[in-house]
């Protein structure tokens, strides 16, 4: 259904917080996300200030049969946080963060970035896993799994999610935990945006920090084979605490590199002697591994991956790093067309390997996500960076384990794809969307179809 002038006031009149249309000043600069390859113009953008926004936002969309996007950090590169002609909800106006330090729990507000979050759980000397660049949202991130450094200790962000309030596509306003809405609260630990819009997050916290050991070395491009065997072998005896990424990319001297990237979520002293391989191995170009703040790692791939520039990802799992996987990778790397672009290696280990397959959602236990990252500047020619990325991709698919992360879907990947990445949990998710939307009013995000009842 169209929406007009006369229906966006309507709108208007019924939010307490902001709602943008072509028409207002800001609407230009609220319509971009992270990835500045997508450029989409909604219908109008709802800045929600509390979850009666939220509701009625929902019921707006739904009673006008419109496109309905989500949004928090607004960081998913296939641009599922908006939409054409229809309705974003962007939570940037909703970054309320409460901390108990007594319960080690945190509320937080679905527009915080994890940056945000850090810094507020850091004050008490507390973290939980999250994202590894600072901007990214806590809520996408959340909602499909959550890898990072903490990891290893402490599981995936949703193994540490203990509750998540909830507006439902009736508009209905739930909290889902593990004695309410349980069937929900499994769901949203993995299953993405699609069972409803999640106004707050509360989260369990561990003590980490403030100093831990981490950091990167970097070697040349030219030893980035060796480089990947010591990383294969250092994966397969590494403590839960210390979690590793590999990465092929391009310095700013505009070498090609191999680095790898560690923090141990542990106490120090400990952590620099589980780190002490990574500094005696090779003739590395740059040993930056030892003391670091937490907030410091967690600022150390910000500039890596800056706003504004154009993505295009594929994404994939990996058993194991076999020598025939490796020459694969770095030869790939070879033929990259972006500085700015570069291949990752991250294991789901440790504490976040050890949960079933069916705890939550989120099923890839264990193994390596692997991720093919093309970036390039606004203007730069936009076909050779994506054939580079598909043809990686086909080059690696004989090493793939079938696994896939939901939040790295890509834009083009087709509903085969979204089935690979829930796996197993596919049909439990399909019976449970189709209680909590069975009119698929939640569908822009990698999507499960309500199964037919
Ligand atoms: C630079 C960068 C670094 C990254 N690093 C990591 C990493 O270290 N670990 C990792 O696990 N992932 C990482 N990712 C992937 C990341 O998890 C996804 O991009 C995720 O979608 C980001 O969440 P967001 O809130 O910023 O995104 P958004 O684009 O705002 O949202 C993505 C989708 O999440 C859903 N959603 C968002 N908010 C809500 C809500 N309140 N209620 C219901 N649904 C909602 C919607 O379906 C929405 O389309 C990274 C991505 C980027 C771009």
């Amino acid at each position: 259904m169209h929406v007009n002038d006369a229906s966006t006031d309507v709108l208007r009149t019924r939010v307490s917080g902001d709602v943008l249309t072509a028409s207002d000043a800001g609407y230009e600069s609220a319509r971009r996300v992270w990835n500045a390859m997508i450029d989409r113009r909604p219908a109008a953008i709802v800045r929600p200030r509390n979850a009666a926004d939220v509701a009625v936002a929902v019921t707006f969309a739904r009673e006008r049969r419109l496109p309905l996007a989500v949004r928090g950090g607004a960081h998913s590169v296939a641009g599922m946080g908006t939409c054409d002609g229809g309705i974003v909800i962007d939570f940037s106006s909703m970054k309320a963060i409460t901390v108990d330090p007594e319960t080690r729990t945190a509320r937080a507000e679905p527009g915080v970035k994890w940056v945000d979050f850090d810094n507020a759980t850091q004050a008490h000397g507390l973290a939980t896993t999250g994202g590894t660049v600072g901007d990214t949202g806590i809520a996408g991130l959340t909602l499909g799994g959550g890898f990072g450094w903490l990891e290893g200790a402490y599981g995936m962000t949703v193994d540490n999610l203990l509750a998540a309030d909830v507006v439902l596509a009736g508009g209905d306003q739930v909290r889902a935990s593990a004695d309410e809405n349980s069937d929900l609260f499994w769901a949203l630990r993995g299953g993405g945006g699609n069972f409803g819009v999640v106004t707050a997050f509360e989260y369990r916290l561990h003590p980490v920090g403030p100093m831990i050991a981490g950091g990167m070395v970097v070697h040349p491009y030219s030893a980035a084979r060796d480089v990947l065997r010591f990383y294969r072998t250092l994966l397969e005896g590494a403590p839960d605490p210390l979690t590793a990424a590999a990465a092929i990319m391009t310095g700013p001297d505009g070498q090609k590199a191999c680095a790898i990237v560690c923090a141990y979520a542990g106490p120090l002293e400990e952590g620099l002697r589980a780190v002490e391989p990574l500094k005696t191995f090779g003739s590395p170009v740059l040993d930056a591994i030892g003391p670091i703040p937490y907030l410091g790692q967690q600022a150390l791939l910000e500039q890596a991956m800056p706003p504004g520039v154009h993505n295009y990802w594929k994404a994939e799992f990996l058993d194991r790093p076999t020598d025939g996987f490796i020459d694969t990778w770095v030869d790939a790397y070879s033929r990259v067309v972006s500085p700015m672009s570069f291949l990752l290696l991250f294991p789901i280990h440790g504490a976040a390997a050890r949960q079933p397959v069916d705890a939550t959602a989120f099923p890839n236990r264990g193994g390596i996500h692997l991720g093919i990252y093309a970036l390039w500047k606004p203007g730069e020619a936009e076909a050779p960076n994506v054939s580079w990325v598909r043809e990686t991709w086909t080059r690696i698919q004989p090493f793939a384990s079938g696994g896939l992360y939901v939040n790295e879907i890509g834009g083009d990947d087709g509903q085969d794809r979204v089935r690979q990445a829930y796996g197993p949990n596919y049909a439990r998710l399909a019976a449970i969307k189709a209680k909590y939307d069975p009119e698929n009013l939640f569908r822009l995000n990698a999507n499960v179809e309500p199964a037919a009842v």
